[in-house]
């Protein structure tokens, strides 16, 4: 275990102050703004997240609005984020501050971190940015910050390194402007430390204490485990039109993009007549294919390949949601990994 310097709030604050970035979500500190910025921003660009805030607060400007929302508006909104269990959890979170909290976000760590969908991260950027509790918020920006700081090479993907840099920076946390603090980290991260090779030491407010940039190791940090080889499967789906009718069905509640909108597919990749002999075994009288494209899509853990059959139908079929182009861009939330697939008008 180390020490961090004591001193590091006073520099990074004032630096943080004179340098943050103007965000949307930073103009003010409401515990709702905080908790969906936050949470929008997990394995998400600031840049793609910007619109989205926006709609959605414009949508449900309040945790009584989240908590009544239906799931298809839900994932409509979220459309485009990805990740979309992050929707359903901040929807029953918003659910659990109406029944348990009387609809007001609460203040205390434990009932923060004890709502669902919150975790260590997220309860200590709520309680610090909002509340002014002196709670770290570490997440893989803070985590590469304080590696390189210390030449610290444990794994940061191991749960006991984000232990042990959470009590090191407890230590050191400001009674006063914690929430400035937490931000000043995390903002050191996201645009000076730069992950990938690319940290712009010359400009670091705490060059000076960094024990990589002086021993010129700053490339060997962070540290991670070495990653598992994400799993190829392969599939075929099925873009059926019928007129100006297009089919959709809901994926299985449990699973990898659970309870959403896609087109028919199956596991495998079809060749034109197995993929003829299965739309038939949907009961669909095929006219043609019109077309016929391979596309990629990167889950965190799988990979698809997929080859994609655009047939005209005869019929439709009760098994499928026969519905428009204009209802899919503005009713039905269909993940980026169908949604390549819509047709162009
Ligand atoms: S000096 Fe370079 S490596 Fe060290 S904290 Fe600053 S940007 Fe990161």
């Amino acid at each position: 275990m180390y020490r961090l310097v004591q001193n590091l709030p006073n520099i990074l604050i004032p630096w943080y102050r004179a340098n943050a970035r103007d965000l949307l979500w930073r103009r003010d500190r409401q515990p709702y703004h905080v908790w969906l910025s936050e949470i929008m921003l997990q394995q998400t660009r600031v840049e793609a997240v910007t619109e989205h805030y926006r709609t959605f607060l414009e949508e449900l400007p309040d945790i009584k609005a989240l908590a009544e929302v239906s799931d298809e508006k839900l994932h409509k909104l979220w459309q485009g984020l990805g990740y979309y269990r992050r929707a359903d959890n901040l929807k029953k979170c918003a659910q659990a501050i109406m029944e348990k909290h009387e609809g007001i976000f609460p203040t205390d760590h434990a009932s923060v971190l004890a709502l669902p969908g919150i975790g260590d991260y997220t309860a200590g950027a709520i309680c610090s940015i909002c509340f002014d509790q002196p709670i770290p918020a570490v997440d893989g920006n803070v985590l590469r910050v304080v590696t390189r700081l210390m030449c610290d090479n444990s794994p940061i993907d191991e749960q006991k390194t984000k232990r042990r840099i959470t009590q090191a920076l407890e230590e050191i946390y400001p009674e006063e402007n914690a929430g400035d603090f937490t931000q000043s980290l995390m903002e050191l991260g996201a645009t000076v430390c730069l992950p990938n090779g690319a940290p712009k030491c010359g400009i670091c407010p705490i060059a000076e204490l960094c024990e990589a940039r002086k021993s010129n190791t700053v490339l060997q940090y962070p540290v991670k485990k070495e990653k598992k080889a994400r799993r190829l499967e392969e599939r075929t789906v099925f873009i059926l039109t019928c007129g100006s009718r297009l089919a959709i069905c809901k994926r299985k509640e449990t699973g990898l993009l659970a309870g959403l909108w896609q087109f028919p597919n199956i596991e495998g990749k079809l060749d034109a007549q197995q993929a003829l002999d299965t739309a038939k075994e949907f009961g669909l009288h095929i006219r043609n294919i019109t077309l016929q494209i391979e596309r990629t899509h990167i889950f965190t853990h799988v990979q698809w390949d997929m080859r994609a059959f655009y047939m005209t139908c005869n019929n439709m079929t009760e098994e499928f949601t026969w519905t428009t182009l204009d209802e899919i861009q503005s009713t039905y939330a269909l993940p980026t990994a169908f949604a390549m697939f819509i047709p162009k008008e």
